[in-house]
């Protein structure tokens, strides 16, 4: 249990170094019952990934794909945003969290309310056309194996960074800025050992941000504050903390003329 002494100390440092900036990974999801796609019992443990989810063999034969991601995605409705979710969003509706960069695809951020958002490795409400490029919003996904575009019959290819896939370049290009330009980046949830995950705590550092981490157990992030434990069970006493230590700079600020953020 992290003693509210360190959160409130967390959330005075963020308050301070303001805007905010917050880099999520498949531990916040693992709260809301999605396995890590890669860990022990998760989904490429059953299926070799080189077979069903790499983009060569999606390219040679889109059916394998299909025939695993049915079940999941029917199953993607069942999961709800957790109270870790949930803080992040209310932290963007009150004005001190600019943006999210997530590497996770069941977007439960969105479904939590956050709205600013960057998805590193795609999404898998998102389906669209090889051929003709139309988007198809999951679940409403043209029937057989593989789903053929309803207009031209042309392969439906998730919009998901497959492996072997590069990452879509504008999404990189705006993480790396959001980086670069954050006061804060809070990192939660991930392993920070895949890039760009790896390199963003980096970035930001180097541009002078304090990086603040959540997470069962630390990561190579190198966090200048580390708070051990569920993002759920965090989260939400880093936002009630957060809040009080900006309405407190608040009411000494104003009288420096310095702009209160909004929506507290
Ligand atoms: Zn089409």
């Amino acid at each position: 249990m992290v003693p509210a002494s360190l959160i409130e100390e967390a959330a005075r440092a963020i308050a301070a170094r303001l805007p905010l900036v917050a880099l999520t990974g498949a531990g916040i999801s693992v709260e809301s019952g999605i396995p890590p796609f890669r860990s022990p019992g998760g989904l490429w443990e059953k299926f070799d990934p080189a077979v069903y989810a790499s983009i060569e063999a999606f390219r040679r034969d889109p059916s394998k794909y299909w025939s695993i991601r049915g079940d999941f995605i029917r199953r993607l409705d069942d999961f709800i945003p957790n109270p870790g979710h949930i803080a992040l969003a209310e932290l963007e509706r009150a004005g001190l969290l600019r943006h999210l960069i997530t590497q996770n695809i069941d977007g439960l951020h969105q479904k939590a309310g956050s709205r600013s958002v960057t998805e590193l490795h795609g999404s898998l409400r998102e389906i669209f056309c090889l051929a003709c490029n139309r988007r198809y919003h999951a679940p409403h996904i043209p029937p057989g194996t593989p789903p053929r575009c309803d207009d031209c019959g042309g392969v439906l290819k998730p919009n998901t960074v497959l492996f072997g896939e590069a990452l879509p370049a504008e999404a990189l290009e705006r993480a790396i800025q959001e980086a670069a330009t954050c006061g804060c980046l809070l990192v939660v949830g991930t392993s920070a050992v895949v890039q760009p995950a790896a390199s963003l705590p980096r970035i930001a550092r180097g541009n002078g941000a304090l990086v603040v981490e959540v997470n069962l157990e630390r990561s190579p992030a190198g966090a200048e504050l580390f708070l051990e434990g569920a993002a759920g069970v965090i989260l939400p006493r880093l936002t009630d903390a957060l809040r009080g230590s900006i309405r407190l700079r608040q009411s000494k600020g104003t009288r420096h003329g310095e702009d209160p953020p909004r929506n507290l």
